[in-house]
């Protein structure tokens, strides 16, 4: 970033955004290394967002006693942060509660919002920003296409996006819906190539709310997804650090769903899995030590996904496996 922005252009002329690692992070101090080092390394002065990154119940109470939110809203009176967030991937109770205690000191909250997620029970999409309302917080949504996973959508569902608005593409719906929900004020999708960065401009550029039609269309689109989808991961790799086995559970996970999508590929599944386990663990490795339950913001039982995931892939595997 410093190389690439901030040496090239005038300060005022973009908008830099990052995040506290709630996980890594281990006192006060730490918390003020932390952010010098990411000021030093960027080559700013301030941020104009800075976000308490991946607020759940595993690290509110270590965020209580070091004073976490203390900490953000001492930056922000210091002129070192323009507008203090929080990500947050838990349940609305849990938002409630912290932002009862201390929503005075947070500018807005990022939230996963998506039409797959709107209504899981591990995610409570609607429910999150329901609360966020209530304290009138606006909300960054992230998250919106589910981490591709909207993108690139089971036959039938595309059909049916299709029919509905010829032009528009699969991200371009997800986005939509995002964007269309009361006190959302920003979406964030991540991008990876000037095709993509085209599209998503051209789905804000001339804005249009999801209609109740389009409604109707994605709860059909929803289902379809759900039904093709049995572990739904949007491999975000939190899970990946700090594994004894160094397991490699997103792409395993992908490759599970993959195979749940498709007939007849099931070989060419199991030539990637095979390459990936190379170099990482396999599913039967799993030690069941919990660690990256703990870091998975979607709450998924990860050793549970596993033992589904080795007796798929590895022909013969009798779940639980020791090496
Ligand atoms: S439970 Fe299994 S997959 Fe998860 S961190 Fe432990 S060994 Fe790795
Ligand atoms: S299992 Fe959870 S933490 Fe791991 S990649 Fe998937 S969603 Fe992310």
């Amino acid at each position: 970033m410093r190389k690439a922005l901030v040496e090239r252009h005038p300060r005022d002329s973009f908008r830099l955004v990052t995040k506290m690692p709630l996980r890594d992070f281990k006192d006060e101090e730490d918390l003020e290394r932390i952010f010098h080092e990411q000021l030093a390394h960027c080559g700013v002065e301030y941020f104009d967002y800075y976000l308490l990154h991946n607020m759940g119940t595993n690290v509110y109470e270590k965020c209580k006693k070091y004073h976490a939110f203390d900490f953000v809203a001492q930056k922000k009176a210091e002129g070192k942060i323009r507008q203090v967030g929080m990500s947050f991937h838990d349940t609305p109770e849990l938002l409630d509660e912290i932002l009862a205690q201390f929503g005075d000191k947070l500018d807005f909250v990022q939230l996963q919002i998506n039409y797959v997620d709107w209504e899981q029970p591990n995610v409570q999409s609607r429910r999150c920003l329901e609360v966020a309302r209530k304290y009138g917080k606006p909300v960054t949504v992230m998250e919106p296409c589910k981490g591709g996973t909207l993108v690139n959508l089971p036959q039938g569902a595309e059909a049916l996006l299709r029919q509905a608005r010829p032009q528009d593409s699969n991200a371009g719906w997800a986005l939509r819906f995002a964007a269309s929900q009361e006190g959302v004020t920003r979406v964030l999708s991540g991008m990876n190539s000037l095709e993509q960065v085209v599209d998503n401009c051209a789905t804000f550029q001339n804005f249009e709310p999801v209609t109740a039609q389009d409604k109707a269309v994605i709860e059909k689109v929803r289902q379809i997804i759900e039904a093709n989808t049995p572990i739904p991961c949007t491999g975000c790799a939190y899970c990946t650090h700090g594994c004894p086995k160094n397991i490699a559970i997103p792409q395993y996970f992908a490759l599970y769903n993959s195979v749940s999508r498709t007939t007849g590929s099931f070989s060419s599944q199991n030539v990637y899995y095979n390459n990936i386990s190379l170099k990482h663990g396999k599913a039967s490795d799993c030690i069941g030590c919990g660690q990256c339950e703990r870091a998975c913001p979607q709450h998924l039982p990860i050793r549970e996904h596993l033992k589904e995931v080795a007796v798929k892939f590895e022909a013969g595997a009798s779940f639980p496996t020791r090496r």
